[in-house]
């Protein structure tokens, strides 16, 4: 999750136990699909079928533009982090 913010310049949430309880979820969804599908989302657990869930997913940038932040409330833009504020909960973008 550090690495995936670094590379996009994005901030994690700040909330350490948070960011356990999504750690846990991520690893969970690795070991038990092979990929690390979104902790928040049910998978279906065929890449193909989730592929637009493997975070940081296709949702995550067009949330951040809208909100500050993902669907998780994992990946923050800069800007959002400087407000201070704590993510809130957002519409699901992705096509049921
Ligand atoms: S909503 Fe956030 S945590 Fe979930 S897959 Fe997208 S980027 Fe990752």
């Amino acid at each position: 999750m550090e690495m995936v913010a670094k590379k996009h310049g994005w901030h994690l949430n700040r909330d350490e136990e948070f960011l356990d309880i999504l750690a846990e979820g991520l690893t969970t969804n690795f070991n038990r699909y092979g990929y690390y599908s979104c902790p928040c989302r049910d998978a279906d657990g065929q890449r193909e079928l989730d592929k637009d869930i493997i975070c940081p997913c296709d949702y995550c940038i067009p949330d951040q533009q809208e909100y500050g932040h993902c669907y998780c409330g994992l990946y923050l833009t800069p800007e959002f982090y400087e407000t201070g504020k704590e993510p809130e909960a957002i519409p699901e973008r992705r096509p049921l």
